[in-house]
């Protein structure tokens, strides 16, 4: 599609309908001269420039990329008008748009009847279901894995709940034989799972935690922030992800997801999603100023957030319209950026110089390179990350921190010199990376060789 020519027709379309309701003169106060724009406007494209090229697949360190000129389109255009999805009253028409997409996002997970609404950011959409969590079990604790992104903890810390870490195990999925000992020991109310870590794209054992609340009782919260769009193709297939958590997520109580991660949403796009509709009790509140124009739930009703973008709910209704949540729509899209990490493995399995920290499960491959102790390998890695990022037509990669338990616990025979070093971590969102992938390598090995010079 012809972005400048979408988005030139976006302006026209919402400024015809516009002018049906009469000529408005702009406010004189509010006027702004070309000229005067001009100045600043290329003040403001010459600021931008000043960042890494997350369109490009050079760029493959952490998880962002430019959204999809059909979503560009749907929020400019309705941008354009600003609702505002807090209630009908500010946003008739999205909300049946935030509505719909949010039931294909909960057809994807599984949970078709969930309740559930848009949030600005998966760290939102997470509150809401540990806050659910709360209400539901009140005076009791919640478990979430030491890989579990960091919001967790501050968000039980925020709502007054005690969190209990959980360690991890050899490839950082929560350590399920831990799990089992604390729920013994604490009073765990709540388990928070992971489906895809952020800094891993580890993904925890949803179905066998199932197990374990047949036993213990307690309530299931599931953080596919980063994960979720995953289960298009959690099939088991040689170029998909493994079928089981995935599909066990359909059982459990809450689930947050990302459009604005494998979404291809700009930000801010989260999703949270209850099986049980009537946790809407506990949102219960008055607004005095708004919920006239209609005798229907509001979304404002069911979140915590007020005020919220009726022009992401559009940008994310029509991106799903076009590439539907199924396997053969968006899956197409996840797929791709799931075979150039798998090709990635294969080729630094072969490679002299490099080496995976471990096996990717989603699209996040870790790796570092070849040397005799961590603090070498901490040097070459922030050298490589540097290096790439400096030359001309580089590779854009990112860090991650682990210990020497870590690098052990995978096999790497590294001399521990130094308790911590950091490594290299990239993200393959984009689908464009399976074309590339063999070239951005091959650059990554002379990055590897130079730093070892
Ligand atoms: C990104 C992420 C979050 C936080 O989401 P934001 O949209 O950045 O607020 C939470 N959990 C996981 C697993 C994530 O990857």
């Amino acid at each position: 599609m012809n972005l400048r020519a979408w988005v030139g027709r976006a302006v026209d379309e919402i400024s015809w309908w516009q002018r049906d309701f009469g000529e408005v003169a702009p406010h004189p106060d509010a006027v702004i001269s070309d000229a005067d724009f001009a100045a600043s406007f290329e003040e403001l494209i010459d600021r931008l420039r000043d960042t890494y090229p997350f369109h490009h697949p050079r760029y493959l360190g952490q998880l962002i990329k430019p959204p999809h000129p059909a979503a560009v389109v749907g929020y400019l255009a309705t941008m354009l008008l600003n609702p505002n999805n807090h209630a009908l009253d500010g946003g008739p028409s999205t909300t049946e748009l935030e509505r719909e997409a949010v039931r294909w996002l909960a057809v994807m997970l599984g949970m078709p009847d969930a309740l559930g609404h848009l949030t600005s950011s998966g760290t939102a959409a997470n509150l809401e279901g540990l806050f659910v969590a709360r209400e539901t079990r009140p005076g009791t604790a919640i478990a979430h894995s030491a890989q579990a992104h960091y919001s967790h903890a501050r968000n039980c810390h925020l709502l007054g709940v005690r969190s209990v870490p959980v360690p991890v195990d050899r490839v950082g999925r929560m350590d399920l034989g831990r799990l089992e000992s604390l729920l013994g020991k604490e009073n765990i109310g709540t388990v928070v799972l992971t489906a895809g870590t952020t800094s891993l794209g580890a993904v925890d054992q949803v179905d066998e935690v199932l197990e374990l609340r047949r036993r213990h009782g307690f309530r299931i919260h599931v953080d596919a922030a980063c994960g979720g769009f995953f289960a298009l193709i959690a099939d088991d297939s040689p170029d998909g992800v493994t079928a089981a958590p995935f599909r066990a997520i359909a059982e459990c109580d809450s689930v947050v997801v990302d459009p604005h991660k494998h979404g291809l949403q700009p930000y801010g796009c989260g999703a949270v999603l209850f099986a049980d509709p009537s946790v809407a009790r506990f949102y219960r509140h008055d607004s005095p100023a708004t919920y006239y124009s209609s005798q229907e739930p509001h979304l404002g009703e069911i979140s915590l957030e007020c005020s919220r973008s009726g022009a992401a709910a559009a940008a994310l209704w029509l991106t799903l319209r076009l590439l539907p949540p199924t396997p053969e729509g968006l899956g197409r899209v996840l797929r791709a950026g799931r075979r150039a990490a798998l090709r990635w493995s294969e080729l630094l399995a072969e490679s002299p110089v490099l080496t995976a920290y471990q096996r990717p499960e989603l699209d996040i491959v870790t790796v570092l390179p070849a040397a005799a102790d961590m603090s070498t390998v901490d040097q070459r890695s922030m050298r490589m990350l540097h290096d790439g990022m400096r030359q001309e037509r580089g590779v854009y990669l990112a860090a991650l921190e682990v210990a020497g338990a870590d690098l052990r616990a995978r096999g790497h025979q590294v001399r521990h010199d130094v308790p911590h070093a950091r490594i290299l971590r990239s993200v393959l969102l984009k689908p464009e990376h399976e074309h590339w992938i063999e070239r951005c390598h091959g650059e990554i090995e002379d990055l590897a060789r130079r730093a070892a010079e």
